[in-house]
């Protein structure tokens, strides 16, 4: 063993969803828009002066943090961006949790967290769902150095109630509680109406589910004007150019377009509540989902068998080697057409 070997960090990290290089390939294991983006973010693409990308990008991110404040009726300065939410979510993790008390989430949740938890040193404990994969408010009264869970959870796609949410809330005067909305704009309600009432609260959203921006890696917190500017001062402290020029054009673009975003996110609620009474009506057991996937399970199939053989037939959906979820498959809401091949292949593995 070399000598540095003892000083270097080891991790081990999160393991995204395969990006599979065949083409052809339907691909509903990662949760991303079968749509494309809104016809605004070509244009302000093209728009875009090559020659001036010479230039650094605004580091203030104004213009897109301009449009999510009127978007969602708040103050600027109550709004944070950066690149994906995994990087919004990385500084909230370095802003908010340094406690020496531990970090509270779901065991059954994005499993990011534990992943920069590990990478930050923070200690942190994964409460247990219930059997039900429900979030149990009262675990999360004690004493603990934050909060964060996804709503919807991810991956089992179930909503958390707002009562519940304001009962976390209300119970961690002390501690910042984040609640991660990656997919709260497929039929959920948020809690930004929340952050006039409780300055402990940070919500966070991304670009790359409902506004299809995956690609361009956009995501964004919202809290009290004195949340943000914390955040903004480890952001500083690290990179001050986080966005490039294009995304937070296209970013821009994207929230602009409401009417875009409205037509696109409930084609894929109507897809989902589809295709969820098709998949029920072929044995899979499942709660109602709240996000752009399904999170499913069959009674006599196993997942892992179907996990693959689906694969083998063209079809990549996630499947998690996890305790308590090993039996499950979490499949991203496609296109119709995509679906209907899924759900032909599925009836011929489950017959
Ligand atoms: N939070 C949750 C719950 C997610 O599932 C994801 C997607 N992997 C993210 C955050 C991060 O998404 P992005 O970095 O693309 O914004």
């Amino acid at each position: 063993m070399k000598a540095w070997e003892k000083n270097i960090r080891r991790v081990t990290p999160y393991t995204p969803g395969e990006q599979p290089k065949r083409p052809g390939i339907i691909k509903l294991n990662t949760n991303e828009n079968p749509y494309p983006p809104s016809p605004m973010v070509e244009q302000a693409l093209k728009a875009l002066d090559p020659a001036a990308l010479r230039r650094y990008p605004d580091p203030t991110c104004a213009k897109l943090t301009q449009a999510l404040a009127e978007e969602y009726h708040l103050d600027p300065e109550q709004v944070f961006t950066g690149v994906g939410s995994d990087d919004v979510l990385a500084m909230c993790f370095m802003t908010f949790f340094n406690s020496e008390k531990p970090l509270l989430f779901p065991d059954i949740s994005y499993s990011f967290y534990e992943v920069w938890a590990e990478l930050f040193k923070i200690p942190f404990q994964k409460i247990p769902l219930d059997d039900q994969f429900q979030i149990r408010t009262e675990d999360y009264f004690e004493s603990n150095g934050g909060v964060i869970f996804p709503n919807p959870n991810a991956p089992t796609g179930q909503l958390m109630e707002q009562s519940s949410i304001e009962e976390i809330l209300i119970a961690n005067p002390d501690s910042i509680v984040i609640v991660d909305e990656a997919y709260i704009d497929f039929g959920g309600e948020s809690a930004l109406h929340f952050l006039n009432q409780y300055d402990n609260l940070v919500v966070v959203q991304t670009f790359s589910k409902s506004r299809s921006l995956a690609g361009m890696r956009i995501g964004a917190a919202f809290a009290s004007k004195e949340l943000i500017k914390y955040l903004n001062d480890v952001k500083y402290s690290f990179n001050s150019y986080t966005m490039s020029s294009a995304a937070l054009a296209a970013g821009e673009a994207a929230v602009r377009d409401r009417a875009y975003f409205e037509e696109t996110t409930q084609r894929i609620i109507r897809t989902r509540e589809r295709v969820s009474g098709e998949l029920r009506a072929l044995g899979f057991q499942f709660a109602d989902s709240y996000a752009n996937f399904l999170f499913v399970t069959h009674p006599r199939i196993p997942a892992q068998q179907l996990f693959e053989k689906l694969k083998e037939a063209g079809i990549y959906v996630r499947y998690f080697r996890q305790p308590r979820i090993d039996n499950y498959l979490r499949i991203t809401i496609g296109t119709d057409e995509e679906m209907d091949a899924l759900v032909r292949q599925l009836a011929l593995l489950t017959k």
